[in-house]
């Protein structure tokens, strides 16, 4: 478009002008014919009616009458006279008609040949009959008009005879020559001077129109802060202000477009959830980042495609099927994969806002899981309790029933009541600490301690219990390690945890390493065990509530230990993980951080202030 319009204005502009002063021009011309017409009318009737007063005046002269009287050749000499002063032909006729005198012929009117007999020609006839005549016509076939005035001339009523003038029109011819060359040359001035000033004009407005038209190019070319600087007023200066007040407008309503469509931009950016919009045939028009993740696709691979195309699973193109039919929101929960679970919501948009569809996609893949992880808590607590309450139930209705009798036997009853209900208690205080702990109600005291001040007690408690068991347990944690910030009851506790289950889960004859080095922000404990190890099927969920492996059940405990341990390891800042390979053993890794270590002071544990540190939202793994 830049380029086109400025040429284009131009062309305009000429074929403007130039009709423009075509038409000044035509105009013109018209007047100048009109205008010479009339005038040399005028001047024509003025030099005629000057001609007959001049004649009658001179045939009302006594002088003349005098003469006529005294005879024919006075009269010619008088008649001589004023052929000089009239620049004429003049000839004195009887009232027959006769030519009385004439003028003589010597003077510039010589080769005027009149006939003899002028007693026909129509001004004599008129002069005849008392009234003066006169007429145009060429003296003779061929040569230039001349003008005849004949006067009768007489005393009171009698008609003595017809006083007959010719006067040759030259001067007259010339003085309407003049006429007219002035009239030609002063239109043709004026002519030139309007036309001048029409192209002088329209090349001043041209240059505004052309400063207007680049401006607007430059607007459009996406220059919003182009604007017509104008001087002119009127109504150029007028149109130039309503553009440039255009302009303001239309550049606060892009700003505010693109600030909105930032703002869209980001929450479609940020959003979890999975957004597409498609046009009335179901084109991808829009996508954002997290509806590509969940469709497994990249926006560009997906852009401009048909929504199955860029979907690839035609559960999720029937949905928007269903929406296009219905032409309501249409609802479907979708299992892409035996772990990965999404809901779909495709509505159509109003009308207004043109035909389309937007597209929902939730990932309810977590909340799937979570609700799941409650199913399976539920269950297992339910189970949990159930295995301890139907074995006192048993018991008490043995003891119930003979075992009463015989003392003996009902103290080993009531010794195996009291294991149960210890494990039960045991079972019920662990979950109430998880909770405490989850719910940030159990404080944390932190100190600078010493790694092996907190780690070489736990071990040495159980170090019995290995030995029994036939495991050796290595200690090598150096007492020279860097002080860690650590509430040291709690991570006696993880400890133990940990080496329980490692002995636990060792047969005789194995080995139990407890180890900790230091690195530049924290020290890394390691528990290493050489037993029966962990599935990699078991491996990511061993630290959720009440899990245990199928194997573990044999073994008894609750399930809750590992959960316990990580939730007090986070609650520390540090983290907690496992490696295993089945049926050679398992490794336990934790984190503490150094006592002085530069951590930001929100990652920052406070210490020893009695006040939980921030824990992380309660989430059951
Ligand atoms: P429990 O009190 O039952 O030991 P935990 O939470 O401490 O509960 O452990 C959960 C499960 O993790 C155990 O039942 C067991 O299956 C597995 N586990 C933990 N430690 C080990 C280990 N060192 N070797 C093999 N399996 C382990």
């Amino acid at each position: 478009m830049g380029t086109r319009l400025i040429p284009q204005l131009r062309r305009f502009r000429w074929r403007t002008t130039y009709g423009f002063v075509l038409a000044v021009v035509a105009l013109m011309a018209a007047a100048m014919v009109y205008l010479t017409v009339q005038v040399q009318a005028v001047e024509r009737a003025e030099f005629e009616q000057r001609l007959v007063r001049q004649a009658q005046s001179a045939a009302a002269d006594p002088r003349l009458l005098q003469q006529w009287l005294a005879g024919p050749e006075a009269l010619a000499g008088e008649l001589a006279d004023l052929a000089r002063l009239l620049a004429a032909q003049v000839t004195a006729l009887t009232p027959d008609g006769e030519t009385l005198a004439r003028s003589d012929s010597d003077l510039s009117l010589a080769d005027l040949s009149l006939p003899e007999n002028l007693a026909r020609a129509p001004e004599v006839r008129a002069a005849l009959a008392g009234s003066t005549g006169q007429s145009t016509r060429p003296v003779e076939d061929g040569a230039p008009p001349a003008f005849f005035v004949a006067v009768p001339v007489g005393e009171g009523d009698a008609l003595l005879g017809v006083l007959h003038f010719v006067f040759p029109r030259a001067s007259l011819e010339a003085t309407l020559d003049r006429l007219q060359n002035v009239i030609l040359a002063v239109v043709s001035l004026v002519t030139l001077a309007l036309a001048v000033s029409i192209i002088v004009f329209s090349e001043w407005h041209g240059r505004d129109l052309r400063r207007m038209t680049h401006v607007v190019e430059r607007i459009a070319a996406g220059d919003l802060d182009a604007r017509i600087l104008l001087l002119t007023r009127g109504e150029l200066g007028a149109l130039a202000k309503a553009f440039n007040r255009m302009a303001d407008k239309l550049q606060t309503q892009i700003k505010k477009r693109a600030r909105e469509k930032d703002r869209l931009n980001t929450v479609m950016h940020v959003m979890t959830d999975g957004v597409l919009i498609l046009n009335r045939a179901g084109e991808v028009k829009l996508i954002n980042p997290a509806a590509a993740r969940i469709l497994a696709t990249s926006p560009e691979r997906a852009m401009h495609r048909s929504f199955m195309q860029a979907a690839r699973d035609h559960r999720i193109a029937e949905v928007w099927a269903r929406c296009q039919q219905s032409g309501q929101e249409e609802v479907a929960a979708i299992e892409l994969s035996p772990t990965r679970f999404i809901r779909v919501v495709v509505t159509p948009f109003l009308k207004r806002a043109g035909r389309g569809y937007l597209v929902m996609l939730q990932d309810l893949t977590q909340v799937r899981r979570l609700q799941t992880i409650r199913q399976d808590f539920i269950s297992n607590i339910s189970h949990e309790l159930r295995t301890p309450l139907a074995s006192l139930r048993a018991l008490v209705e043995t003891l119930r029933d003979s075992a009463l009798d015989d003392p003996p036997a009902a103290s080993r009853f009531l010794d195996r009541m009291e294991v149960e209900v210890d494990a039960l208690t045991q079972m019920v205080e662990e979950l109430l600490e998880l909770s405490r702990i989850e719910s940030g109600q159990a404080p944390l005291r932190f100190n600078p301690t010493s790694p092996h001040a907190v780690i070489a007690p736990a071990v040495d408690r159980l170090r019995p219990q290995a030995e029994r068991k036939e495991l050796t347990i290595t200690l090598e944690v150096p007492h020279d390690l860097p002080l860690v910030l650590v509430d040291a009851g709690r991570i006696h506790q993880v400890v133990t945890n940990l080496v329980h289950n490692a002995i636990k889960f060792t047969p005789a004859g194995g080995a139990v390493t407890v180890r900790a080095t230091a690195e530049p922000d924290q020290v890394t404990v390691m528990v290493e065990d050489t037993g029966v190890g962990i599935s990699a099927r078991d491996l990511p969920r061993i630290f959720e509530r009440f899990f245990k492996a199928d194997r573990a059940r044999a073994v008894g405990g609750t399930g809750l230990g590992l959960a316990i341990a990580k939730h007090v390891i986070q609650a520390h800042g540090g983290a907690i993980w496992a490696e295993s390979s089945e049926g050679r053993g398992s490794r336990f890794y934790f984190t503490l951080p150094l006592a002085d270590a530069p951590r930001s002071p929100a990652e920052r544990p406070e210490a020893d202030h009695g006040q939980a540190p921030p824990t992380p939202p309660l989430t059951i793994p």
